[in-house]
Parts: structure tokens; C-alpha cells; sequence
């Protein structure tokens, strides 16, 4: 028997109902993973994953609204391209 590793969930991160995840991962702040979806990787920081095994499709924002192609919240009007920013600026991993 292996050594369990244990798992890392960022601040506000959300999981959606009956997901699995593998130990030893990471998931980013703000994330946010699908009903059911199978986490094999870390999670970067803002992504959307579903899926089995789970796959980003998309970003979405602290309001955990989905970001358009311009990396805008169309709630909150905020552009995640600042919030990467301060979050470079204050040491915290940016998205791939
Ligand atoms: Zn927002």
C-alpha cells in the first residue's frame, strides 16, 4: 500500500456533486468542477472543469460567472487578466 497524499482545495473553490478526485491534487482558487467529473490533474486557478477525465473548458470569475473569450465577467464586469495580475503580484500561481 502506497502513502495517501493529500489533497489541496484553494480558496473558493467549488466541487459539484458526486466528483472524484485523485489524491495529491491541487485545485486553484476559484475553480469550479462539474457535477461527477474525474480529477487526474491539478486545476489551475479560475478554470471550469468537467468531464470524466475532467478537461478545462473554460474560466470563470470570483462571482463564479463563466468569462467570455475576452477574459471579461459579464456580471460583475471584472477582467481576470488584473486578477492574475495582483495575483502574480502577490505570489499566487497564474493559469496555464
Ligand atoms: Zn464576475
Amino acid at each position: 500500500m502506497g502513502l495517501l497524499k493529500p489533497t489541496l482545495v484553494r480558496m473558493k473553490a467549488a466541487r459539484g456533486a458526486n466528483c472524484n478526485i485523485i489524491c495529491g491534487i491541487t485545485i486553484g482558487r476559484y475553480a469550479i468542477i462539474g457535477a461527477g467529473a474525474v480529477v487526474t490533474k491539478n486545476i489551475s486557478d479560475h478554470a471550469l472543469v468537467v468531464g470524466n477525465a475532467g478537461q478545462e473548458i473554460g474560466l470563470v470569475c470570483v462571482c463564479k460567472e463563466r468569462l467570455t473569450e475576452d477574459l471579461r465577467c459579464m456580471v460583475c464586469d471584472k477582467s481576470i487578466k488584473k486578477m492574475l495580475k495582483r495575483n502574480s503580484e502577490k505570489g499566487i500561481r497564474e493559469i496555464k
